[in-house]
């Protein structure tokens, strides 16, 4: 994708035109034409949601029309989703114990989550430390499914998170499996569907979880939109996250934000009915993007190679290379790449995703994450083997210095 600088002026602070090649669609994805229309159609309409008049109604429709179309991405129904102002919320929302079935009135009383969730699952949610767990990875980012069933056995009501897809990585995880074990547990599961949706098919019925989190932004939605959605009415939140004029079914208070969430129907529909040609699209370009990268340092690592993966994701390293640097060094060349998760980008942590798959700490800090989308282009690959070339060079010339 060439992002003009000048027509990015909030974004880039008003810098001279430059061509840039983007490579960070996992920290956010840009804006669907169709999500900018139903953003500017609802910025111009006054009422507020819960008024009864005209102008309330009119802006009521618009959201309870967004909640079919996210609800249709997740394969559930309208009355199941709860929008929030993130996925992080979402996800807050979820991680509670007061989560009752119809049938299971008593608080969940322990969490467990693997070891590779987001900061935002980590936190732990409304959980108390204590009562939080982890569960273990394999080298290449899956959660261990054996052993599963006797750890949950330490809980009589477990509320267990696993990610649909890494956020680093890329790399799918296993959750229909776990749903089976969970639920022979008497536990519920709670799967983050931020990274997949959009990428991978997100049916909450057929991943057999019984809440799930979505975030607009990464489907080409406006940033600070969120939901979080029920795979049935069987699910009850005893407790809201935000109490107050009883919006979301008293679950999140606050006026809603019409023009985002319009915004974020409008492109979960667009996700939803390209789905299978973006993905094959970005899956292409993904699968040329590894090979290049190989070809010219053939002692680059991929993370999560031998999993299941996003079709549009990469994470590698090499011995030698240090993350922030290689991140500024693509940057100077006009390629947009990430250091690890994108939350923590700014400060430049460990990944924690790469601690738990056991990665050595030597390749753990040179990961750079690559992650393409529906407007790469070859161009944009171009430019990327350009940047790489030029700083395996660097590199390579370095050692060689040191080594003389
Ligand atoms: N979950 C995952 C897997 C993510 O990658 C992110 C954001 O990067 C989030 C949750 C948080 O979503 P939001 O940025 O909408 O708060």
């Amino acid at each position: 994708m060439r992002i003009r600088a000048c027509d990015h002026k909030a974004f880039s602070g008003g810098l001279s035109m430059v061509d840039r090649a983007y490579f960070d669609w996992n920290a956010t994805a840009p804006l669907r034409d169709e999500a900018r229309e139903a953003l500017r159609d609802a910025l111009a309409l006054t009422g507020n949601p819960s008024s009864v008049h005209a102008e309330g109604r009119a802006a009521r429709r618009l959201i309870e029309h967004a909640r079919e179309e996210v609800a249709q991405l997740a394969g559930a129904r309208p009355a199941d989703v709860i929008f929030t102002s993130s996925g992080t919320e979402a996800n807050a929302l979820a991680l509670t114990p007061a989560i009752e079935t119809t049938h299971e009135r008593r608080p969940r009383d322990r969490l467990f989550m693997s070891a590779i969730e987001h900061s935002s699952v980590r936190a732990g949610g409304r959980f108390p430390r204590e009562a939080i767990a982890d569960l273990p990875v394999d080298a290449d980012g899956r959660l261990n499914l054996a052993g599963l069933a006797e750890v949950l056995a330490q809980a009589s009501r477990p509320l267990v998170s696993l990610m649909l897809a890494n956020n680093e990585t890329g790399v799918i995880e296993p959750v229909a499996q776990a749903a089976a074990i969970v639920h022979a547990a008497n536990g519920l599961l709670h799967v983050d569907a931020v990274q997949a949706a959009g990428r991978i098919a997100c049916d909450i019925g057929a991943l057999g979880a019984d809440i799930l989190t979505l975030s607009a932004h990464k489907i080409g939605g406006p940033k600070g939109v969120g939901a979080l959605v029920r795979g049935s009415d069987d699910i009850h939140f005893a407790e809201p996250l935000i109490r107050g004029g009883g919006q979301e079914r008293g679950l999140r208070a606050g006026t809603e934000n019409v023009a985002g969430i319009a915004a974020f129907g409008a492109a979960a529909a667009a996700a939803r009915a390209r789905r299978a040609d973006e993905a094959a699209h970005m899956l292409a370009l993904r699968n040329r993007l590894e090979a290049g990268l190989k070809a010219i340092s053939p002692q680059a690592v991929i993370f999560g190679a031998a999993a299941e993966r996003l079709p549009n994701t990469t994470l590698f390293s090499l011995d030698g290379m240090k993350a922030e640097t290689a991140v500024i060094s693509f940057d100077l060349e006009g390629v947009a790449v990430s250091s690890g998760a994108a939350c923590s980008s700014g400060k430049v942590q460990p990944s924690h995703v790469l601690a738990a798959m056991g990665v050595s700490p030597s390749l753990l800090r040179g990961a750079v994450r690559v992650s393409l989308g529906w407007t790469t282009t070859e161009a944009d690959l171009e430019r990327f083997f350009g940047a790489w070339r030029k700083l395996t060079t660097a590199l390579s010339k370095g050692r060689q210095g040191i080594a003389a």
